[in-house]
């Protein structure tokens, strides 16, 4: 049975680009799947109840449903937590105390700094930290996140690919992310662990998200890995743009749907732009 999701973050209101999201889940699952929402809110400081209610709203204005309970990602910190634990006795973390200025410095003073699909990648500062020093800067307080080695990991599983259904079989290269955060210092998870434990315990079995998101999937593929977690098949669609041909989204001022609602367009003609 095919399980999809569509997984937004209530920190605005769902433009198009969102309602192709949800629509392409929505269909993938038909006629016998399931069709599962899930509230992407561990950034707390960004996260509002006005657009998680607003995300409830637009959906069903699309003439979506789906099956309840819904997920919602704060309720779920111990999934994330112990999974974190798990990769951290596998030895493949480390703490980062890293400002974003100390990596942009690190990033400006080599010229030849590895670059990924994502920009500049983490330069590694604090992954050649000795444990004494680690323990020191803990114990006075220092803020740290947590990042994967990546290096060390894919070492640990070797080469992984996945399934794609618009580019076919893709190999797996983790390492052009470089080592992620897996638990940022204001949030004990982050973006890619916690939608790799979602999926996994949600049983989605095909990830439909946008292709601005298809890079993600490297690590997302490799945490399955080291997690021994099922692997779904992806999709990652087409990304809706502007005229200019810039993707949509919220910080741009793509129009929200309930804005294109309050112009009076019909759920026809908004379900018809995502077809
Ligand atoms: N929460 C993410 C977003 O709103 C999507 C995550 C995903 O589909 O994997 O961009």
């Amino acid at each position: 049975m095919i399980v999809t999701r569509f997984a937004p973050s209530p920190n605005g209101y769902l433009h198009l680009g969102h309602a192709l999201s949800a629509m392409t889940g929505f269909r993938a699952a038909r006629p016998d799947g399931r069709f599962l929402l899930r509230i992407e809110d561990i950034d707390t400081a960004r996260a509002r109840p006005e657009f998680e209610k607003a995300i409830f709203e637009d959906l069903a204005w699309l003439g979506l449903t789906w099956r309840v309970p819904v997920r919602r990602q704060s309720e779920h910190v111990a999934d994330y937590e112990a999974a974190l634990a798990r990769l951290e006795s596998m030895g493949l973390t480390y703490p980062c105390f890293c400002t974003r200025k100390d990596i942009a410095a690190e990033i400006a003073r080599s010229p030849a700094a590895p670059h990924g699909p994502e920009g500049a990648l983490y330069p590694g500062i604090c992954r050649h930290l000795s444990d004494g020093e680690r323990r020191r800067r803990i114990e006075a307080g220092e803020k740290f996140a947590i990042r994967l080695d990546v290096a060390r990991a894919v070492a640990m599983t070797g080469p992984l690919g996945w399934s794609d259904r618009l580019r076919g079989q893709v190999a797996a290269d983790p390492a052009s992310l470089g080592d992620v955060v897996l638990a940022r210092k204001d949030i004990p998870t982050s973006y890619h662990l916690a939608v790799t434990v979602d999926d996994a315990l949600q049983g989605v079995t095909l990830v439909t998200r946008g292709e601005d998101l298809f890079h993600a999937t490297h690590i997302h593929r490799l945490l399955q890995e080291l997690l021994q977690l099922p692997v779904p098949d992806y999709w990652h669609h087409r990304l809706i743009r502007d005229a200019g041909g810039m993707r949509l989204a919220k910080s741009k001022g793509a129009p929200a749907l309930r804005d294109l609602r309050a112009a009076g367009m019909t759920t026809a003609e908004a379900r018809a732009l995502v077809d």
